[in-house]
């Protein structure tokens, strides 16, 4: 990688960029005869060769299982592991590294918190609140425990914009309240939610706050402690990272009171048939062997990114999304699903008279890779009465190009179908 901070004056930020997409390799490639348009990031994103490079470095050299042997091979496999935890921890803000826990994804992390902390202090006529936004992985979790328990959930409503109803979300508070499940940045739309004033609203209540920063960690610079949230979880492969990992950011007194989700080697101090003691944190909540390789990559995921600057890309894709929403929203017959003014680098569209999935194959056969479909998030699709939209996701390595070819891509399915 070139010098990056030697190109990032800000006048000079597409151009940085310009060099950065160098660095990944499978922009390359063509769809057919046309040159690849990704733009399906917030579902996954590419990895630069410095992670792929570090994947093969581990398989090649280091690969060993971890924190069992006193062999060679295993204690420098353990040793990148666990640097691996504290790049997690410095790029989080976490205090501790025994608050980082390494999961396979967002799914996994809030299916931790569920079962280790729901199953325990959840009750039967408690009240979970969740919000409209939320992905169906901070839902159906929730639900399943509501339903286990008798608890209720109640949902914060969002604005015609897709923007959090704050007012609405302190007033769904009572004496019943037992914690909240809250998205950082909205999959579906976009939208930054103002995650700090409700978790401040939830601790005025003593209550704990999850959040699914899925979506956040790729754009955002991401304060565990300024932020105060009780848990954070996100997943590598939307962080350019590989996939089959993920992390989950507790308060450390938090993870101590919980039950682990999962029994097995390595989260255990001692074991014998009358009684097991668990392993402390974060090994407790590490049953079985990690994905190691994966959880090496992606602290050199997190280490490509620490060079770029969370602050440098969210400058960026700011620029390429005003860009994007100005083309797109100048064209007839098109609607942006949540326009807040407060969002990531994601577009919604429907366009009139055409299903999204007709709209995804088309554009595929352009080379344009965007996600069509309820984006695991039905909730928000019910309420702005669609069944699906197309979505426009970038990262900091596409540019104005490629928003011009989405624009050409739609102007030529609307012909199709005209
Ligand atoms: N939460 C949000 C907001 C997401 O966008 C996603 C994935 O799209 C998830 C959770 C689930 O992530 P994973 O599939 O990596 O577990």
């Amino acid at each position: 990688m070139k010098s990056v901070e030697a190109l990032f004056t800000p006048q000079a930020t597409p151009t940085a960029m310009q060099h950065l997409r160098a660095d990944f390799p499978i922009l390359g490639i063509r769809v057919g005869d046309k040159p690849l348009v990704y733009l399906d990031n917030a579902a996954s994103s590419q990895m630069p060769q410095a992670v792929i490079d570090r994947l093969v470095r581990y398989q090649t050299t280091q690969h060993a299982n971890i924190h069992r042997a006193v062999h060679h091979l295993s204690e420098v496999a353990t040793q990148e592991y666990e640097n691996a935890r504290r790049k997690l921890q410095h790029f989080m803000g976490a205090r501790e590294e025994k608050e980082v826990i390494f999961t396979s994804g967002t799914t996994d992390s809030i299916n931790l918190v569920m079962h280790g902390y729901g199953r325990k202090f959840i009750q039967s006529g408690d009240e979970i609140i969740l919000t409209t936004l939320e992905h169906h992985s901070n839902i159906v979790p929730w639900q399943m425990l509501a339903e286990e328990k008798g608890a209720h959930i109640r949902v914060v409503p969002i604005n015609d914009s897709g923007e959090l109803l704050v007012e609405a979300y302190e007033k769904l508070f009572n004496s019943k309240t037992r914690f909240v499940g809250l998205s950082h940045v909205s999959n579906a739309l976009g939208t930054i939610n103002p995650i700090k004033d409700m978790i401040a609203i939830a601790h005025q209540h003593g209550v704990p706050v999850l959040i699914d920063g899925a979506q956040a960690a790729p754009h955002l610079q991401v304060d565990v402690q300024e932020l105060d949230c009780d848990f954070y979880a996100f997943s590598a492969h939307k962080l350019f990272g590989p996939t089959g990992i993920g992390v989950l950011y507790g308060k450390a007194h938090l993870l101590e009171a919980m039950q682990p989700y999962k029994g097995g080697g390595d989260m255990i101090a001692s074991v014998t048939f009358e009684k097991t003691i668990y392993n402390e944190l974060p090994y407790k909540f590490e049953a079985g062997t990690p994905p190691i390789a994966a959880a090496i990559g992606f602290g050199a995921a997190i280490d490509y990114l620490n060079q770029i600057g969370l602050d440098n890309i969210a400058a960026y894709e700011h620029d390429l999304l005003r860009y994007a929403t100005e083309q797109i929203q100048a064209m007839p017959g098109v609607r942006i699903i949540g326009n807040s003014l407060n969002k990531v680098a994601v577009i919604s569209f429907v366009i009139d008279g055409i299903h999204p999935h007709d709209v995804g194959t088309l554009l595929n056969q352009e080379g344009i890779a965007v996600r069509t479909g309820h984006h695991c998030a039905q909730p928000i699709m019910e309420r702005f009465k669609v069944p699906a939209t197309s979505r426009a996701s970038f990262a900091f390595y596409n540019n104005r190009d490629e928003v011009d070819a989405l624009v050409a891509g739609i102007r030529s399915v609307q012909k199709v179908f005209a």
